[in-house]
This record gives C-alpha cells, structure tokens and sequence, in this order.
C-alpha cells in the first residue's frame, strides 16, 4: 500500500518534514484505485513517542483524499509501525527474545510490554510467515532456505532489521 516514507526515520524529523516540507509525504497515486491525484486531507494524531515522559506527542500524521475514489489514504514516517503502538525497535526486540528461547512471560517483563502484547506479535509472525518469507527470500536469496522458522527470522533481524524488512513488504504490496 505503501504507507511508509522511508526517508523519515526519527519522530524529531517527522515533525519538521510535516512543518518545512509535507509534499514529500503525497502519495503518487491513490492506494486503491491508482488514481494519479490525491489531496492533502488534514492529518489525525496519535501517541508514537513511547520515550520517558512522551514529550514528543500527540504525534500528527498527513491523510490523503483521492480526487477519483474519494478514499482517504494515510502516510506513516519510517518511525512509526503501522498499526502498532509501539516501534519496530521494540517489537524487533520482544521478537528476538522469543526466537532466542525465551518465554512469553519473560520477555514481555525483560522489554517493559504486556504479555499479551508480547503474544500478539508473536502470533502475528507465526500467522503470516509464509507469505513474508516467500517475499522477503525473493530479494535476500542469502537469507537463506532455512526451513527453521526460528532461524530464518533470526537471520531477517540480524541482517535487516525488522523495520528494513517490513518496509520491503509494504514496497511489495503485503501489508504488514
Ligand atoms: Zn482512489
């Protein structure tokens, strides 16, 4: 669909492209109908900074109105995961415990989330591990055939990150 303008990697940054330059944020085109015009249509806000304090919030976020359509379109900073309340630093992370061993319990206390959040991620992962990696090896053949599913999401977190990854599959048209 692509939602992510990869360029924007720090909140810091995000709220001076939407103040200085938020054309960069336009989508060519309508994410559902391809439509080659889209209007700028205000933004929403949402809690994205999760550092202490969260001074950095209500982050805003640019909507998008298609002039053929009239759907609305939303485009996210690389920053912010879709969706997601928090980042892909600390999703990649909880992930990572649980690919390592780690129980549910212990490492939703080690990564200061709650477990059950801890286990929609992971259930998540599981659920749509075929078609992510069936994507993700058609670009990074050195990830490997791995038939380990535990070692082929190590491998995509250490040589990409989860962020580089999801962004590839947005590219691709797999919403993440
Ligand atoms: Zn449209």
């Amino acid at each position: 669909m692509h939602r992510i303008v990869e360029s924007i990697v720090s909140l810091a940054q995000h709220l001076v492209g939407i103040a200085t330059d938020p054309e960069q944020y336009r989508p060519a085109r309508c994410p559902h109908c391809g439509y080659a015009r889209v209007w700028r249509h205000g933004c929403y806000h949402r809690k994205a900074d999760r550092s202490a304090g969260g001074a950095l919030n209500p982050v805003p976020v640019l909507r998008f109105l298609c002039q053929a359509c009239v759907a609305t379109c939303s485009r996210l900073p690389a920053c912010i995961a879709p969706r997601r309340w928090y980042d892909w630093g600390v999703q990649q992370a909880v992930l990572m415990l649980l690919l390592l061993g780690e129980s549910l319990h212990g490492c939703a206390r080690r990564a200061g989330v709650d477990r059950r959040t801890a286990r929609r991620w992971r259930d998540w992962l599981h659920e749509r591990d075929t078609q992510f990696a069936f994507v993700l090896r058609s670009r990074w053949p050195e990830l490997g055939r791995v038939a380990d599913f535990n070692a082929f999401w190590r491998n995509v977190i250490d040589e990409l990150t989860l962020q580089q990854a999801m962004h590839w599959l947005d590219r691709e048209r797999v919403v993440p």
